[in-house]
Formats: C-alpha cells, structure tokens, sequence
C-alpha cells in the first residue's frame, strides 16, 4: 500500500466527531422494530456512542451494475454460483442449513453470502428463490433460547458468516422477521459467551461477528449490544498486538506449525492462517466504531504495510498457501482469502476513508479474482501464484496445501473456497458508491465514488432522490463519465477517489476543467447539482513498472497488473457433473527477462487497446495489450511445475531480443507476472 496521502482523520475531525456523538446522544433513540426496515434507497448512519465512520454503506440494492460488471456477474449466475446447489452436495437440499442431515457447518451460509447479492443485483428470480430457501429455514427454525442454525453443531463460527448474509438480505427485501431474530441471537450469545467463549475460527474472525452486532446496533439502539462487542472483543484474537510486533517474516512451514503432531487448530497455526488474516484486516477499523480510537481505526494501514513488506506479490495479494508464504512469487494465495480481503477493504474504505484501501480493493477485485477463475466461472483453483508455469498434480511448494492446490476445478485441494468464493463480485459492485456524513456544519451529506466500474446509483441525500449513472469500461480505460440526476436542484459534495497511480488525473463537470485533483485522495466537488450534470474523469494510462521479490519488475497499467500469457494446455482429469477438474500445461516458454525503462516506462512499453468483448477478462479478446522487448534467461527453470525463483535483477541474457505482448493478469491462466530486468 503506497504510505503516502492517507486521508487519517485529523485531529480536528475526531474532536468534531466526538462532538457530533454529544449531540447524537441527547436525541431520542428510534422505537426497536417499530417501522420494519429502513427505506431500500437510504444509508444507515453509525449510532451514538459509536465512533462514526468516515462514510456509510448503501444497503443492498442501491448500487446496480451495469456494462462490463453486468456482464461479469451474469457470467457468474451462469456458471457455478447459478448451479452449485445442483451439482454439489454440501449446498444441495440436504444442508443441515435446510433442514436437511448433510453439511451443517460454514458451506451453507458461505454460499448464500454470495448468492444472496448476486440474486438481488442481477433481480433473478431463480437465484432469489433459492436463496430465500435458506433464509427462511434459518429465520424460521430459531431456538426457544436464541440459537440460529442447524442444531447439530453449536459453533459460533457459520454463525458469523449466516448473519453477514440475514443482514444483506434484510437491506435488500425490509422482511421484518430479520431484526427480531438477531436480536434474540445476541442476547443469546451475550448470556452464553461466558460459558462457552469463542474458540478456534470464531475467536480470529470475531470482528466478523462485530460487524453483524453493530450492524443491529446502528438500527435498534439497544445497549447490550455494545455489551456483547466488547465480550467479543474481550475473547477474541488480538490481531492488532499481532502487527504492532509483527513476528511472522518467514515463510510459515509445517514443522514450525508442528501440523504432524495433529493438532492443526492451534493458535499459531490460525494466527499464520490466510484467510483469518484477509478476515483480520478489518478488526481496527470495526473496533474503531466501539473504541472511539482513531489509533485502532488507523491500525489497518500497519497491518496491510507489514503483510506487503514480508508476503506481498504484485497481484495485490499476500502469499497464503495456506498459511503466510512469504515473497516469492511462486508461492500461492487462497481464493478464500481474494475474497476476504475485499470485504474487509470494502467495509474497511467506508469507516477509515482512506483511498490507498480503494486502490488496494481494486487491485484485488480486477486482477487476482477473476485471475483464479476460468473464464465462465465453472472452475476456480484453491491457490493461484503469480508466476503460474503450470497448475497440475506435480508437487508444489506450498506451506501446507495439498497437490491439488491450483488445478481449475470444482473443489481443488479443499471445498470452502467453492462455497465462498461467490460473494467476490457481487459485494465489490455493492461497494462502488458510498454515502459521506456531514463532518461538519458547512458540509453537506454527499455522494461517495469508493472503486470505478460502470454502475448505477440510487439513493436520497436530505431527503431528495438521486440517481447517478457510471458509464465507463475502467479498468481497461481511463474515461470515467457521471451522470448526476436530483429529482430536484441539490447542494451537496461529490467525492471522487483518485488513484495514487493517477498523478495527472483530470476531472471535468459539463466541460468545464474543474481544478487537478491531487493522486491519492478524493477530489471534492460541491455545488448544486442539476438534473443531467456531467462529470467525466481521465485518469492517465500510461504504463508503470513496480518492483518486487529479488528487484523483480512487474507491468501495471490503471489498477491493471499484466503478465506473459504462457501457451496453455488444457487436460480434463476428472468430470464433475456438469463441472470438471483440469490441468493446465505450458505449451511455449515462459523464462523470459523484460528490457524496460524503469524510469519512463511508457519508453519501452506499447499500449493496443481493443475492443472490450462479452467475457471482459477473457484471454482471446484481450482488450489491453502491452508489447515489450525481451530476452529469453536459459538459467531460469522449473522444477517439477514450479518456477524457480526469479534470478536477481539486473541480470545479463545472451539469447536474442524478441518482442513479446502481455495481457491482462485475469486474462493469462498461466503467466509469468514478476520478471527480471535485463541490465541496459
Ligand atoms: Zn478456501
């Protein structure tokens, strides 16, 4: 994460803030339940006495894709997330969390956290109905004291991800069953936590839980809410002690573990796990709201800083395969944690107000989530590296996964990322606009542009409905056009996130050149805003070049990272239904050395765009292609289907310069990312 520009809320605005509770406070708190669910259109603020966040999310519903999004997330109604309750037992009909005798753990409510948006953004009735089948057993079946949930196991942990997915669906439908039923569920959970604390997955992934409490909390005012945060709190990891002293630099092994000695869910094991850290990149922020502590709030950025600087790869992600991996880009990262990671960004970007989390979301969401992913999203890996020679049952060099770790298939190594990955896309694109309070008593409550991708809007500010429209094919181009429409004449501010990488950015309202926004902070635009105002923003898109593991280069481009498509190969090892495993070999070479300009990248490097097609990651139509010179690097081989690890930059080749195009990370399903840089 760049360090420079992060927007910390100063000093000034957290006095304000404190100020603003005082009055908050004194109002009368809302009758519990009294009106059913809050307008669909309108954002719900963060209650006295919680820290406000520096922006609210809009509920479920209020943000819709449409252009290249749309596409993607019809691609994915299509492909297994339209399917899976078919084809695969552990969501089918026998779900223990359908009343059913099969898997009653975390698959259930995983799935459905991704169904449930992609259903209501999509407005598909077959993927609604579906999903509303595991809503209303869970609404319907609550135990006389409080418990949700199959009663086969009494685990907080599927808990956790079951009430992430009641509190999308209530923003998205109003049902009035859903706010009487987590509130039984947390009296329950406050009076029973002191006999049976939160343990294992629960006790590292409680801000999860937090964030459903105060989720209650921001809509009933009920103060044993507050209590049961700070139990949470109280019983759960503490993740930022784990970054303030971070210890975990190396490449995690299962002999440090101690895994052969079968007690895998020690908490060294869950403290190195990927996942929980993807999941733990939130817990400052959240706890924030309770703290009122702008150091807790802030923690996030150490966090991101310290798992960049000793398992960071040029996808964005961290090395996880699964537990922390370290720098080489052949290590592998979880598809469970791409996901995680975003949600805890997206929810993360609303309360810190940083833009680098919005670069950083982006950066996950356009890169290394459908990179892991086949095209119709019928197949997905467990773990993807960035430097991917070949994805097949070879050994691998991963901390703890097994052989089949990147093969693209149904469940690959293990099945919680087929239950979980679905929530990737649709989440993001409930993400793309926010709503920002009023910090002070000149500013107005305002629109929010978080993350780029073509959408539409449509919310109340003070009480008049506005609805803007995103047209745009970022990331693949620069152009970014709004089009601002209040039913009526409304003053109020505009933010526009503008990149770190977009120093140059120009920002234009019906046509006239607006002042230039600085890279790395959300340009602000307040007037009154009429019916049919355009905005249009240009980013630049030139190429950039970012160093990494042995001063290895990578090629960047907007929020796009690029890589070598190496010629791809692909073997059916086993059907699956309607489903397959495959394999994937190299059918070209892939060990090249790139000759280019680090300081004037656009030097060396040429930019063809073409045409966006349906499949906007697709390799065949790849609408960004990058041509670069290279040479190829004899000494750099691998070893049972892994790359070795990239020879130190700059490094000498003998061989002839051939010029070679790169494409879209997403697009190469094997790639070679970072590279080493040929000496001049
Ligand atoms: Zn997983």
């Amino acid at each position: 994460m760049p360090s420079s520009n992060p927007a910390h809320p100063s000093r000034r605005e957290f006095l304000n803030s404190i100020g603003l509770i005082g009055i908050a406070s004194a109002l009368p708190a809302k009758a519990v339940f009294a009106s059913g669910a809050p307008s669909p259109a309108a954002a719900v603020k963060d209650r006295a006495p919680l820290l406000p966040g520096a922006f609210s999310s809009l509920p479920l519903g209020s943000i819709r894709p449409k252009g290249w999004l749309k596409s993607q997330l019809q691609i994915q109604a299509n492909g297994l997330s339209g399917h899976l309750h078919e084809i695969w037992a552990d969501v089918g009909p026998n779900s223990g969390w359908l009343g059913g005798t099969g898997e009653s753990w975390e698959r259930g409510p995983y799935f459905l956290d991704g169904l449930l948006p992609l259903a209501y953004l999509l407005d598909d009735a077959r993927l609604k109905s579906k999903a509303q089948n595991f809503v209303d057993w869970t609404l319907n079946h609550q135990a006389a004291d409080g418990m949700i949930g199959p009663a086969s196991n009494n685990d907080w942990w599927p808990r956790i991800v079951m009430l992430k997915a009641l509190t999308q669906y209530q923003e998205a439908t109003g049902d009035t069953r859903v706010l009487p039923v987590m509130d039984k569920y947390f009296q329950h959970q406050l009076a029973e936590l002191p006999k049976r604390p939160l343990r294992d997955w629960g006790k590292f992934r409680w801000q999860d839980n937090l964030l459903s409490v105060l989720w209650l909390y921001n809509r009933t005012g009920s103060a044993y809410l507050l209590d049961l945060a700070r139990l949470l709190h109280k019983q759960g990891f503490d993740w930022q002690g784990q970054f303030a002293d971070f210890k975990y630099t190396q490449r995690i092994t299962s002999e440090f573990l101690k895994l052969s000695e079968g007690n895998g869910l020690k908490d060294l094991a869950l403290a190195t796990h990927g996942v929980n850290n993807g999941q733990a990149v939130k817990t400052g922020p959240v706890w924030s709201l309770v703290s009122g502590s702008i150091q807790d709030r802030t923690a996030i950025l150490k966090m991101i800083s310290e798992l960049d600087k000793y398992h960071g790869l040029p996808n964005g992600m961290f090395s996880c395969d699964e537990h922390l991996a370290g720098l080489d880009p052949s290590q592998g990262s979880e598809l469970c944690t791409v996901v995680e990671y975003m949600f805890s960004l997206e929810k993360s970007l609303a309360i810190v107000g940083d833009p680098a989390l919005g670069d950083r979301l982006e950066r996950l969401a356009f890169n290394a989530l459908p990179g892991t992913l086949t095209d119709d999203m019928w197949a997905h890996q467990y773990n993807q590296e960035p430097n991917q020679v070949e994805c097949s049952l070879h050994h691998k060099p991963w901390t703890t996964d097994g052989p089949e770790s990147n093969l693209y298939g149904l469940q690959p190594n293990f099945g919680c990322c087929t239950a979980n990955f679905h929530q990737g896309w649709p989440k993001f694109a409930a993400s793309l606009f926010l709503v920002s309070l009023a910090p002070d008593s000149t500013a107005q409550e305002g629109l929010v542009a978080a993350a780029y991708a073509p959408c539409e809007v449509r919310t109340t500010l003070r009480g008049t409905a506005v609805h803007v429209v995103e047209e745009t094919e970022y990331p693949f181009r620069g152009v970014v056009r709004l089009s601002v429409n209040p039913a009526a004449p409304l003053l109020f501010p505009l933010q526009l996130r503008i990149p770190a990488w977009a120093t140059g950015a120009t920002i234009s309202v019906n046509g006239q050149k607006q002042p230039a926004p600085a890279a790395g902070t959300f340009a602000c635009i307040t007037r009154h805003w009429k019916p049919g105002d355009r905005v249009e923003l240009v980013f630049p898109m030139a190429p950039r070049v970012s160093r990494g593991f042995h001063d290895s280069v990578a090629v960047e481009r907007g929020p796009l990272v690029f890589s070598y498509g190496i010629g791809e190969s692909w073997v059916k090892l086993r059907e699956r239904g309607e489903a397959a495993d495959w394999q994937v070999f190299p059918s070209t070479a892939w060990n090249y050395a790139l000759n280019v300009n680090t300081e004037a990248p656009e030097k060396s490097i040429t930019v063809t765009e073409t045409e966006l097609g349906p499949v906007p990651f697709a390799r065949r139509q790849a609408p960004v292609q990058l041509k670069v010179k290279a040479r190829k690097l004899d000494k750099w081989r691998a070893e049972d289907g892994v790359a070795g690890p990239v020879p130190q930059s700059p490094i000498s080749s003998e061989q002839p310069e051939e010029t070679i195009t790169l494409i879209p990370y997403a697009a190469a399903k094997l790639r070679i990312t970072a590279f080493p840089l040929l000496k001049n």
